[in-house]
């Protein structure tokens, strides 16, 4: 079979699997041989179709992005996004669709970690986007995203993570996933019920009031103070633990 056929896949169509089901970290990881080695690139560039290598090629850009924005080498970024490196043969199968959804991803990861603070927080947005995929939260990239964005009591999960409140991120985006999948939909229901009406967890209230800018990071420090002037539970919040803890000094 030549590098740049199909394989035949029995049930194609409707068993096969599409960029919707597709598992972008699987798909990385068949391309790992391309990113721990570019001295391979230019030998197997030939080998795919144009279409194909120009998307390879937006991959390997999005994680070599990925591994200056977290200061991980290629081998520690692979690993944290969940990979082992595979065998030389394996990334030439992978199909066009899924070198999309792989790009997607990557693409979304980077934009995630460039609306958080400092390295730590950027690392943590790798492990929690990874987590999500893993445990099939979120069955692809786009799915991913759409779960970020989607507005519930006026919240969104990206509005989350653009405070800094990674982890809280990830619980709302599960709480969504859960929620459209028992309705079949992505509006209705109340995904977040349950979820606090503050949107500051007490650790980052706490970082917020003693002033650590440095470790909120100055973006997020500054989305932090906005959120202040138009959200009063959080303003009441953080006016609460900040006396709490003046009366605790
Ligand atoms: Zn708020």
């Amino acid at each position: 079979m030549g590098w740049n056929e199909t394989p035949y896949q029995p049930g194609d169509g409707e068993h096969r699997a599409s960029a919707k089901t597709a598992d972008p970290i699987r798909d990385l990881e068949s391309l790992s041989p391309l990113l721990l080695n570019p001295d391979l690139r230019s030998v197997v560039a030939d080998s795919f179709s144009s279409e194909k290598w120009d998307i390879v090629e937006e991959i390997i850009a999005a994680a070599e992005r990925l591994r200056d924005t977290t200061r991980w080498d290629d081998e520690e970024l692979l690993r944290r996004l969940g990979c082992r490196v595979r065998s030389f043969d394996d990334f030439r199968a992978v199909e066009l669709d899924r070198l999309q959804n792989c790009s997607a991803f990557l693409s979304l990861v980077n934009e995630l970690t460039d609306v958080v603070g400092p390295v730590d927080q950027q690392r943590e947005v790798v492990r929690v986007c990874v987590d999500l995929l893993e445990d099939r939260t979120a069955a692809s990239a786009v799915d991913l995203r759409l779960l970020l964005v989607l507005e519930a009591d006026q919240w969104s999960a990206a509005e989350s993570m653009r405070l800094g409140e990674i982890s809280r991120a990830a619980r709302l985006v599960r709480s969504l996933a859960g929620a459209t999948r028992s309705t079949e939909r992505r509006t209705g229901a109340h995904p977040f019920a349950g979820a606090a009406a503050v949107h500051l967890s007490t650790p980052r209230i706490d970082l917020y009031v003693a002033r650590e800018v440095a470790v909120l990071g100055v973006d997020v420090d500054d989305r932090i103070t906005a959120h202040l002037g138009s959200c009063s539970a959080c303003r009441d919040a953080v006016q609460t633990r900040a006396v709490q803890l003046r009366s605790m000094t």
